[in-house]
């Protein structure tokens, strides 16, 4: 588990891995203990994530945290306030300049936590990830289990068969699968839809 190092310097952690494999609480569990230690903590999500809720970083459990909305990672910057500690939830969506802004707000000696899919329902790195990944200090990667065979899952399957990226749902439209159980999805989706044609 993911001890926070005590010292008045920024940094960038990365808390990554599918759907459902516990990452947003995982953001919420350490948010939790930067209160406990009277730091000022601030969280954004992307405008785009409005499944449950338009100001909370809500996790499958309902476990709420008050959170801002933003259409831009720029707008970070203007709202970050005097944060010592900054959460950022569902960093997939964002554009491309997350990193950088992030970038500053740990070179402002801000404490800068992440929580993202690291992967889309393709397999393939998603959006501003792996800049992140790579930037960061410390990386967590957290897994769910599979639903179709109960070992390890790290990819975000899609139960639904059309090509949009970014499409917000739950269990309806998506399920955690490991590595043999999602080729083998993607090889019927890949089947049907060369009979659609
Ligand atoms: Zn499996």
């Amino acid at each position: 588990m993911f001890v926070e190092p005590k010292v008045e310097k920024g940094w960038i952690e990365v808390i990554c891995g599918s759907m459902f494999s516990g990452k947003t609480e995982e953001l919420i569990r350490r948010i939790r203990r930067s209160k406990i230690a009277n730091q000022n903590v601030v969280i954004f999500k992307p405008a785009i994530d409005v499944r449950y809720d338009e100001q909370k970083v809500v996790s499958h459990n309902a476990n709420a945290v008050e959170s801002i909305p933003v259409k831009h990672s720029n707008e970070i910057l203007h709202l970050v306030g005097n944060a010592d500690v900054v959460g950022i939830d569902e960093a997939q969506f964002f554009d491309s300049d997350l990193s950088s802004v992030c970038n500053q707000l740990a070179e402002n000696k801000v404490r800068v936590i992440i929580a993202g899919l690291d992967m889309d329902f393709k397999g393939n790195p998603f959006g501003p990830m792996p800049a992140l990944l790579s930037m960061a200090e410390y990386v967590t990667k957290v897994h769910a289990i599979c639903m179709q065979c109960g070992d390890i899952a790290s990819y975000t399957f899609k139960k639904v068969n059309n090509d949009q990226t970014v499409e917000l749902g739950e269990r309806d439209l998506y399920e955690a699968r490991c590595r043999t159980c999602f080729n083998e999805g993607m090889a019927i989706i890949r089947q049907q839809l060369k009979m659609d044609l």
